[in-house]
């Protein structure tokens, strides 16, 4: 039987009560079984854990591994120069200048001080070596590792030739920048409509610029949302002075003498515009950072591969490698969530970077966390005075129910396929989003007709 099956029973087993383990935790029992596993756990060396990446899935690595007990040394290793930080109001309130640098650590320093984390800031890993449990710096100098954790994230995707004024929005620098260049900009083009194209967009709107988006798709957020959704988002900027324009191709850029003069597009029809721009977003999605997985010869597709536990798999024998783990945008996991189970599912949200994290330094801390990894998943962005709060993953739902007032803006679409509630939409009404996190995470059976009807109360179904 393979070990993901074993772990896997043994865990169910033990979750739900079937098996008695006397003078045994749950931990110990899965840890047996996991050093077991896919490879040799090799005996640590004192060199201790070391955590690449330094955000949402990095600080959260190291804080749970020592939350599970873990004592050896820990060092948290990012490119960047900044400890951790909150991105999601990169595009929001810091952009509109309503939140300021102090407020964005996800933690204050006394966390690294009291758990001993220590931060190697400013240190890009540029090579790794899975033999001899090394990684090496952009300076040269080598790091040794007796278990490693991925938390690489993703970076922004680009267009090829963008001249001065175009740039992407990933991390705190962009923010700068684009911070910087909006003040003086009039006419800006975002490219892109999925979350941080819609939410760059707003923000710029709300600043006085004048905003086109230009989306490849025939909609907003084909990837991310329910076309529901979608179009009450597309109506919304569009009531507030954003020109949308659908269909793009051949997107490219002018310039005079390598500055943004203008953005090149054709339409649907194969009708070409050049929309005269000095600012220019490009928001058309991400790369996982996979290459220190691939030197390391662990699995990557579109992600590095993980299973429930967060550990890595070996790319020659499809085993899990008990001593490294990943997690957050860079990885790709297991997930009954996902319509299309086989391939497994990549997520970039601060939901999954963190839920996915606590297993992960459970398990890099040898305490293999007792339930698999199986959160719900969550998602929210900020536009205008619209909160948007999705849970579940709705894919193209057969049934969508509006409950709530969808004209006043506060209402929540709840969708199904084959009758089975996939994924609820929630704008400005946070309660109904709390309420259906919990409906989903416990699988009850909700009917259509209970959730358009604003009378029933939906908590009745909830097991008591
Ligand atoms: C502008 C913006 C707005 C967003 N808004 C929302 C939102 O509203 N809601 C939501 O849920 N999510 C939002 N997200 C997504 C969310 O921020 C990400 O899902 C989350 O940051 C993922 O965390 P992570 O730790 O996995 O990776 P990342 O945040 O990508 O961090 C990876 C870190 O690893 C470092 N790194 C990578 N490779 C190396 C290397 N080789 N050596 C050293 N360091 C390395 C990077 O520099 C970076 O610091 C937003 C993202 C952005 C950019």
């Amino acid at each position: 039987m393979p070990i993901d099956e074993i772990i896997g029973e043994i865990v169910g087993a033990v979750v739900e009560g079937a098996v008695e383990v006397v003078g045994t935790g749950v931990s110990e029992v899965v840890a047996a079984v996991f050093d077991g596993g896919g490879g040799e756990k090799k005996p640590d060396t004192g060199e201790g854990l070391i955590v690449v990446g330094g955000s949402y899935a990095g600080a959260q690595i190291a804080a749970s591994a020592r939350e599970a007990g873990y004592t050896g040394r820990i060092r948290l290793v990012s490119a960047e120069a900044h400890t951790p930080y909150h991105r999601p109001p990169l595009s929001k309130a810091y952009l509109l200048g309503k939140a300021e640098r102090e407020s964005l650590p996800i933690r204050g320093a006394a966390f690294y001080d009291e758990e001993k984390v220590e931060l190697l800031l400013s240190t890009p890993i540029v090579g790794a070596d899975r033999a001899n449990r090394t990684l090496t710096t952009a300076g040269g100098d080598t790091l040794k590792w007796d278990r490693l954790a991925l938390a690489t994230g993703a970076r922004a995707r680009t267009l090829a030739d963008m001249p001065d004024k175009v740039l992407v929005l990933r991390d705190l620098a962009d923010a700068d920048r684009l911070r910087a260049l909006a003040a003086d900009a009039r006419r800006v083009v975002v490219i892109g409509g999925g979350y941080i194209g819609l939410e760059a967009a707003a923000s710029l709107s709300q600043l006085g610029k004048r905003v086109t988006v230009i989306e490849m798709q025939d909609r907003l957020l084909a990837r991310a949302a329910t076309p529901a959704l979608a179009n009450f988002v597309a109506d919304a900027h569009r009531a507030r002075g954003v020109e949308l324009l659908f269909g793009a191709r051949d997107v490219g850029f002018e310039h005079y003498h390598g500055v943004l003069s203008g953005v090149r597009a054709s339409d649907s029809t194969g009708r070409a515009h050049t929309l005269p721009a000095d600012l220019a977003v490009v928001g058309i999605g991400v790369h996982p950072n996979t290459e220190l997985a691939a030197m390391l010869g662990l699995a990557v597709d579109d992600g590095i591969r993980v299973d429930e536990f967060a550990r890595c798999i070996d790319a020659a024998s499809g085993a899990p490698v008990p001593e490294i783990v990943a997690a957050g945008d860079c990885t790709r996991h297991p997930s009954r969530w996902n319509p299309a189970q086989g391939r497994g599912l990549r997520l970039e949200s601060v939901q999954n970077a963190t839920d996915q994290s606590k297993i992960a330094g459970a398990t890099v801390a040898g305490a293999a966390a007792a339930k698999p990894y199986d959160a719900v998943p969550w998602f929210w962005s900020d536009q205008y005075d619209l909160k948007l709060q999705m849970v579940g993953l709705s894919g193209v739902p057969d049934t969508t129910v509006t409950r709530g007032n969808m004209a006043s803006n506060r209402f929540s679409l709840f969708h199904f396929r084959a009758g089975v509630l996939v994924g609820v939409d929630s704008v400005n009404k946070p309660a109904d989003h709390m309420l259906a996190r919990r409906l989903l995470a416990s699988r009850v059976p909700v009917t259509p007709e209970q959730a358009a009807d604003a009378n029933f109360d939906l908590r009745s179904t909830l097991p008591s």
